[in-house]
């Protein structure tokens, strides 16, 4: 993007505009090694600016996007198979990534940001933050099933950690469960549901800790709001 020097310093959070000026005029400043004492235009993909020698670069404004990810699409940033992602759904200017994944069939609750640190906080096991799930299953668990559930299932090389299954409501052949983990495995509750005898048959995140999924409807996002944020920093 092209842009006058004075108001590119000024986005990189140098000082005020005019007092940019007052340093561009102090000839402080260089665009590609080059001092400039009068008012210019730079493009910012380009160009390099230091003041006093010192390159400087845009504040990028911390964005923290709490989404309803339907079923049937990605989440990542790209997919070799050209299927929709969660980006071509959360559409914003900053470059943002998801914060743990949800398999492409499963819906529900994804934080999206900017900020790797709070990302790597929310993605830190050490963090044991409850991961809320509602799973429909083929039948209903009996109680040993869900004694051993809890207690931890062995799931390919690893061991699960303790967790939590209450039955939410079951019909003749099918049930549905609230389910709370601390991993974020692979494919981890719908192995864990496979390996007590009942597959899951549609399965929806809906709290991250303190986050909640609310009234969001699939495919809808929206901003975190300061206390949201708060808690994840
Ligand atoms: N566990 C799963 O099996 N799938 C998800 O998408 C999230 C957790």
């Amino acid at each position: 993007m092209k842009e006058r020097l004075q108001k590119y310093m000024a986005r990189c959070g140098v000082a005020s505009r005019r007092k940019c000026e007052e340093i561009i005029l102090q000839g402080r400043v260089t665009v590609n090694g080059i001092t400039v004492n009068d008012i210019t235009i730079i493009d910012d993909e380009k160009d390099v600016v230091k003041i006093d020698g010192k390159t400087i670069k845009p504040e990028t404004e911390k964005i923290y996007i709490m989404l309803n990810k339907p079923v049937g699409v990605i989440t990542s940033a790209k997919d070799e198979k050209n299927r929709k992602t969660v980006l071509d759904i959360v559409k914003v200017k900053e470059r943002i990534y998801p914060v743990g994944r949800l398999d492409y069939d499963t819906s529900g609750l994804l934080i999206l940001t900017n900020d790797g640190e709070a990302a790597y906080k929310m993605t830190h096991p050490s963090k044991e933050i409850d991961k809320v799930y509602i799973a429909r299953v083929k039948g209903i668990p009996t109680k040993d099933e869900i004694k051993n559930f809890e207690a931890g299932l062995k799931i390919d090389d690893y061991i699960t950690s303790p967790s939590k299954l209450k039955i939410i409501k079951s019909m003749e052949k099918e049930s549905v469960l609230q389910i709370i983990i601390h991993e974020g495995r692979n494919r981890q509750v719908r192995k864990m549901c496979e390996k007590i005898g009942h597959p899951v048959i549609k399965l929806k995140r809906i709290r991250i800790g303190k986050l909640n999924l609310g009234d969001l409807r699939e495919g809808e996002w929206r901003n975190l709001t300061e206390s949201e944020i708060d808690y994840i920093k």
